[in-house]
């Protein structure tokens, strides 16, 4: 990452902040400085780019503003650096994602809040995101004395077929809020291992942590005596993101974020041959049979439903069960829903942060409008709340709405702790109603019936990237692969063979025989 050397007071408080504000600030450039970050200032004439924290809804301070000229530099860099590392031996750059990793563990505490300053996390959920990237880290160190091809029988005597794998070139990484940096480490630690470079354009919503990532991974690299321009950051909003997508030195764009985002992409992407990977919205549901545990699926219900705010690609937001326990589903969720602390994401105790910002807030109230015309019963939650000290934070007591039918508003993501109920009398209608949405990503089933489990993951059951039986749809570990069908994007990050996406294939056949036979039995001349 490239940065200017802070020149001017950013301690200096605007005259109508409140004083939540002046803390938050003072409590995040002291993570910087610890995590060894330096913050760029902008230019005097500059109009630069706010960094508001969701605790109190107010500029904590402003940033340069990436653009497209910034992006081109920023690539340029990265493709420069790519002509060495690609060349360093995988277990080697192996060992720089472990220094990474260490980096993480011992500055986790000071990453997670950040994490929690600008996305609204729990500390809990905060630790939990860098510690997802720790165990990413982990992954690929392993990774990078794994990945390889395939060697198969040729049908020429005296020949060898195989396949070999090569670092892609220079991958764009553009990511969502919610999940500010662990999106990053699971296309960086795996990109870096596969011998590619990154530019990394986080979301404009959480720079602060993205700084402090970067920060650290230029440090490892250094360190080991690599260029940093393997690691490139760019601080910029949709336009910034416009021009990585749009420049042909970027070989893969890895882009995780809304619908309607994947959908500006794909085409800019797919118009020059680029590769793509698209992590997209949810509209997750989980199935309650009959035979549930009705204590575990609550549990389970309520993490994955109100957890993180509603505010993970995963969320719960439809819970699709059956008529004969439906009454008492519903009470066991009101009951724990009512008991649900919302406030300071900080404090402990909290299980409910705030929403990222008003226009979410406005979002949320808007839906459940929408979802009353259509006949739906709020029987929890839903009410704006009010924390003292935080009158422009946006918090809201999520919501469960009991649907007659799986409307517009139902089949839509809204990015908020709202929680649809729908009724169903046999498993072909849940499954349908389950699938019966434009994304893919997460589902899941609380049965005890291994006949309903298994229909569920079958063929015939969820069409999604994620399903699972007996937890909810949040919460995946890195060891499988993660990403979600239909307008979710139908890209897979993480573990398993992601990898594959961050190389290119070749098919070698090597002739070391006197002769030169052709394949399918041609003859030549
Ligand atoms: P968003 O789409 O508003 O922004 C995501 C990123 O895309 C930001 O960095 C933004 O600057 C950039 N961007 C926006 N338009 C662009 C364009 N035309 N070209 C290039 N870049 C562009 O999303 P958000 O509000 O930050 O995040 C919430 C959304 O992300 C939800 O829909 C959520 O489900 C989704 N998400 C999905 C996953 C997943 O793995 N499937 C993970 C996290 C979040």
């Amino acid at each position: 990452m490239t940065s200017t050397t802070q020149t001017t007071d950013l301690t200096e408080s605007a005259p109508t902040e409140s004083a939540l504000t002046a803390e938050l600030r003072d409590n995040a450039l002291a993570a910087l400085e610890r995590l060894g970050a330096q913050v760029p200032v902008p230019d005097a004439d500059e109009q630069g780019l706010p960094v508001v924290s969701p605790l109190s809804g107010e500029t904590l301070l402003t940033l340069p503003r990436a653009g497209a000229a910034e992006v081109d530099a920023a690539v340029g860099r990265a493709a420069e650096a790519f002509t060495t590392w690609r060349s360093v031996p995988a277990p080697v750059r192996g060992q720089v994602v472990k220094r990474l990793g260490e980096l993480l563990t011992e500055h986790k505490a000071d990453l997670a809040q950040l994490v929690t300053l600008e996305a609204g996390k729990i500390t809990s959920e905060a630790l939990g995101e860098v510690q997802e990237m720790i165990d990413i880290c982990d992954f690929a160190v392993g990774l990078s004395r794994q990945v390889g091809g395939r060697t198969m029988p040729s049908e020429r005597p005296g020949h060898r077929l195989m396949e070999t794998w090569h670092p892609l070139g220079v991958v764009g990484v553009i990511s969502a809020f919610n999940f500010p940096v662990a999106v990053w480490s699971w296309n960086t630690a795996v990109a870096l291992v596969c011998g590619d470079a990154v530019v990394w354009k986080p979301s404009e919503k959480t720079l602060l942590s993205a700084i402090g990532s970067a920060a650290l991974l230029d440090r490892a690299l250094t360190e080991a005596g690599f260029p940093a321009g393997v690691s490139q950051l760019v601080l910029g909003e949709r336009e910034a993101g416009e021009a990585l997508v749009a420049d042909p030195r970027v070989a893969l764009v890895s882009a995780t974020g809304s619908e309607r985002m994947g959908a500006q992409v794909a085409p800019v992407v797919a118009a020059r041959m680029g590769r793509l990977l698209l992590e997209l919205g949810g509209n997750n549901a989980a199935i309650v049979a009959p035979s549930a545990d009705l204590d575990l699926a609550t549990r389970g219900i309520v993490f994955s439903a109100a957890g993180t705010a509603g505010q993970r690609c995963t969320t719960m937001r439809r819970l699709i069960v059956h008529e004969s326990v439906v009454d008492d589903v519903v009470a066991r969720l009101a009951r724990a829903y009512e008991g649900l602390p919302v406030g300071d994401p900080r404090a402990e105790g909290t299980l409910v942060g705030p929403l990222v910002d008003a226009g979410a807030r406005e979002r949320m109230v808007a839906s459940l409008e929408e979802a009353v015309a259509d006949g739906g019963q709020v029987v929890a939650g839903g009410a704006v709340v009010d924390v003292p000290g935080a009158a422009g934070a946006a918090y809201v007591h999520p919501a469960i709405v009991r649907m007659p039918a799986q409307t517009d508003v139902v089949r839509r993501e809204t990015f908020a702790p709202i929680l649809y109920v729908l009724t169903y009398s046999t498993l072909d209608e849940a499954i349908a109603l389950q699938n019966d949405v434009p994304q893919g990503l997460s589902s899941s089933i609380f049965t005890m019936d291994v006949r309903e489990a298994e229909t569920f993951l079958s063929e015939a059951g969820s069409d999604c990237g994620i399903a699972n039986v007996n937890i909810g749809t949040s919460g995946a570990e890195i060891g499988g692969a993660f990403g979600g069908e239909k307008s979710t994007g139908g890209g897979r990050e993480s573990g398993s063979d992601a990898w594959k996406q961050y190389m290119r294939r070749a098919t070698n056949t090597v002739n070391y025989s006197t002769e030169l036979p052709l394949a399918q039995g041609v003859n030549f001349g």
